[in-house]
């Protein structure tokens, strides 16, 4: 689950990681209220969605006094914001971050993420700050820095000065940024983070170490222990999709191609999409409707799947150990009753009352083409999608 900067910034500070003052604003007034609180001569109005390279897009703007709070607020707020991170269709950008101008002498990068090889958790950073990570480690991989940190240890100090030397914090402020590198690790363990990254990470003209942006992303596994954090939930910034399957437990992930599938069980779903790609197609969706689905089940995930505009065909494959097919068919009719299925609807059925399933098929006079096998199905499918 990600969070907004503001709530991010809300977290850190309780382990002791600066950051500039700020408040969070729905409206224009909120902004310009927040900014007279503040009290300082510089303010900073930041669109608070979640995805980053806000401030190419124009969602981070300097505001000298509270005309120009109003006038970035007003402009701000509501505008869809097309990041490199939000997809072409953006993000609407429905609150603000008004926080204290910051006296930047100059921007690091620090980030803290789980590495599949080492299965451990690791420290990155530069000090080619601000600019995307994935930039610097395509172009300037040297200029990164990593520290693997043994789980039963935690964050040393000397893994921390090392880093902090090794990407030129002046000499003087070494010390903040061990304690800023400490807090960011306790937060990220002690919240059961997936992501913790600081993009800038700055030195300050008075000599501060501050967290400039502040991106966390959580383990949805272990927010039941973590209410706090599940208070930050933002709905509306989360695929409508994917939040409709969570509440039928259905595990729903969007792409990008057009060819939806519906699938039982994660191996076949991942072989389905595999497959697909194989004959030259693009998969919409990564559909599991689970191992003990039903026919109610069935019919939300054609329902979800057909909400979607991109969709160009279906693709059913299902494999019935535990299900059964006759229930999957059941719950294609009541799909096709609720809503017209519009586009082609290619059905691989195999397993318990495969018979019985297919017969429900033919019976209920939907236009579906029947595929023998996996591989049938996918080359149906990907040529009637053209
Ligand atoms: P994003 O990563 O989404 O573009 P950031 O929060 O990193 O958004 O802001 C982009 C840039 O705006 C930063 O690299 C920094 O130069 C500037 N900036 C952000 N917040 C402040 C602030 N409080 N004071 C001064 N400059 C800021
Ligand atoms: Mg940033």
């Amino acid at each position: 689950m990600n969070i907004h900067e503001y709530q991010a910034k809300e977290v850190l500070r309780q382990y002791g990681v600066t950051t500039p003052n700020g408040k969070v604003a729905f409206s224009v007034d909120e902004a310009v209220k927040a900014a007279q609180d503040l009290g300082t001569s510089v303010c900073v109005v930041k669109a608070q969605i979640h995805a980053g390279g806000r401030g190419k897009a124009g969602g981070v703007k300097v505001a000298k006094n509270l005309d120009e709070v109003r006038k970035y607020a007003e402009e701000i707020l509501g505008k869809i914001l097309v990041t490199h991170q939000t997809g072409p269709t953006g993000k609407e950008v429905k609150r603000l971050l008004i926080e204290e101008g910051c006296d930047i002498k100059k921007e690091y990068y620090v980030g803290l993420v789980l590495d599949r090889k080492t299965s451990r958790v690791v420290l990155m950073a530069s000090e080619e700050g601000g600019t995307e990570i994935e930039e610097v480690a395509a172009k300037t991989p040297e200029k990164i820095f990593k520290e693997i940190i043994d789980p039963a240890i935690g964050l040393t100090g000397f893994q921390a000065r090392r880093i902090a030397f090794a990407i030129n914090i002046p000499k003087e402020l070494i010390n903040k940024a061990v304690k800023f590198m400490t807090g960011l690790y306790e937060a990220f363990i002690n919240k059961d983070c997936s992501i913790a990254e600081i993009n800038p990470l700055v030195v300050t003209g008075d000599g501060q170490v501050m967290a400039l942006d502040a991106k966390m992303n959580f383990d949805s596994s272990a927010l039941y222990r973590h209410a706090d954090i599940l208070a930050y939930r933002d709905l509306s910034e989360e695929d409508e999709k994917e939040l409709a399957a969570s509440k039928y437990d259905l595990n729903y992930v969007t792409l990008d191609g057009n060819i939806a599938c519906i699938v039982n069980g994660a191996g076949l779903a991942m072989a389905t999409i595999d497959i697909i790609k194989h004959y030259g197609g693009e998969p919409a969706n990564f559909l599991d409707v689970g191992g003990s689905t039903n026919a109610e089940k069935v019919s939300e995930a054609f329902k979800i799947i057909l909400s979607d505009q991109k969709v160009r065909g279906i693709f059913v494959n299902i494999f019935g150990g535990i299900v059964q097919c006759d229930a999957i068919a059941e719950g294609i009719v009541e799909a096709a009753k609720q809503v017209k299925i519009t586009v082609p609807l290619v059905v691989r059925l195999e397993g318990t009352n495969v018979v019985k399933g297919k017969q429900i098929l033919k019976d209920s006079g939907i236009s579906i083409t029947v595929a023998d096998s996996m591989a049938d199905g996918a080359e149906k499918v990907v040529s009637l999608v053209g």
